[in-house]
């Protein structure tokens, strides 16, 4: 436990840092947040540019973080979210390159932000789009923007922000009729698709385990299409499984497609990521019911290494797995906009 590195206790290395800059959103999605009633944490509560920024810095310089990805709540609407890519950009990971920095975001406005995020360092970006049916859209998202995550996925693909990822989580009884479109959709346009199974982090009552689509049924949905075959690269800490896809009205249409299989298959013991939430908490998971905070230290004078030896300890003690399946399984208190997806 004496390493610079953030290791814990089942050997794993973080190398990914997810950074939440805000809990605030513009969209509304179902498996995410409730429609109304969710209190935002207050400014003050909240780190600052600077906050943020000195805890980039101690997680890439001292602690061997290689990729920060910056994610909400909904990242765009964190007006300084170039600023604070461009400072990220400004370090140096243990390799002695740049960290790799990319954002998560439903892509409201990203239309607009997309030429100066790049010029910002910006490498990339994940859009959420779990439909192109526009009314399921709405179902899902309880607002009417599906045009503007069209004009932002163009946005992204003009500027360079590539490979574009997209998420998708799939709901039962709403989209889940709608996986081969958006599937020939994202290989025609060259984007890297995801589907996403629902995990337990939005309002409870949202998440049944029975209901839920399941990777294997994502996987006989794009089989009505496609001829699929499971892709060689090797996986890795990625969480998506990758298939290689070839649409069988259309051979030329062809190309890779992921299934992230979080309940059904977790991939736990490969995962490289530690968390910070906009109020200033390092979770080591999703679904961690405890969690760290570094705000107040920090508030109170804490020095870069001691703040450097908290995010060790509290990696260490992360645990092996979610345990969703686990009968005793008890949701995070916060929700994923909280927590940062
Ligand atoms: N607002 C941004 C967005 O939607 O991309 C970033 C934050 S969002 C919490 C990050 C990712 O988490 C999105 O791709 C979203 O679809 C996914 N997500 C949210 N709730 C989820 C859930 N209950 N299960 C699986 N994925 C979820
Ligand atoms: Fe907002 Fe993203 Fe959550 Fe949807 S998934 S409500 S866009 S934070």
């Amino acid at each position: 436990m004496a390493s610079a590195l953030l290791i814990d206790k089942y050997d794993r290395v973080a190398r990914d840092l997810r950074v939440s800059l805000t809990d605030r959103c513009n969209l509304r999605c179902t498996y995410c947040m409730p429609a109304e009633g969710l209190e935002w944490i207050p400014t003050p509560l909240t780190l600052s540019d600077e906050e943020t920024i000195r805890l980039i810095r101690i997680a890439v310089t001292e602690l061997g973080i290689r990729q920060v990805r910056f994610t909400g709540g909904e990242p765009l609407l964190r007006k300084s979210l170039e600023k604070i890519i461009a400072a990220t950009k400004q370090l140096q990971t243990d390799e002695g390159l740049s960290p790799h920095t990319a954002i998560t975001t439903n892509a409201l406005g990203l239309e607009r932000r997309a030429k100066g995020l790049k010029a910002a360092g910006l490498d990339r970006v994940n859009i959420s789009l779990d439909t192109l049916n526009a009314d399921h859209y709405f179902q899902l998202t309880r607002r009417n923007r599906h045009a503007d995550v069209l004009r932002g996925i163009d946005a992204a693909l003009e500027n360079g922000l590539t490979p574009v990822k997209v998420n998708s989580v799939v709901m039962p009884g709403i989209n889940d009729p709608d996986i081969v479109d958006l599937a020939l959709f994202a290989v025609r346009r060259g984007l890297n698709l995801r589907f996403i199974e629902q995990m337990p982090l939005g309002p409870r009552e949202q998440w049944a385990r029975a209901e839920m689509v399941t990777a294997a049924e994502i996987l006989t949905s794009l089989e009505s299409r496609f001829e699929i075959s499971a892709a060689s690269e090797p996986r890795g800490s990625a969480p998506a499984e990758l298939w290689n896809v070839v649409d069988r009205l259309n051979p030329k249409i062809a190309g890779q497609i992921g299934i992230i299989a979080s309940v059904s298959h977790p991939f736990c013991g490969a995962c490289d990521r530690t968390r910070l939430t906009t109020d200033g908490a390092i979770r080591t998971c999703l679904f961690s019911r405890s969690e760290t905070s570094l705000r107040d230290i920090m508030r109170a004078g804490a020095t870069d290494a001691e703040l450097a030896d908290i995010w060790r300890t509290t990696m260490w003690a992360k645990k092996a797995g979610h345990d969703i399946d686990d009968p005793n399984f008890i949701q995070p208190q916060r929700t994923m906009s909280a927590i940062g997806g």
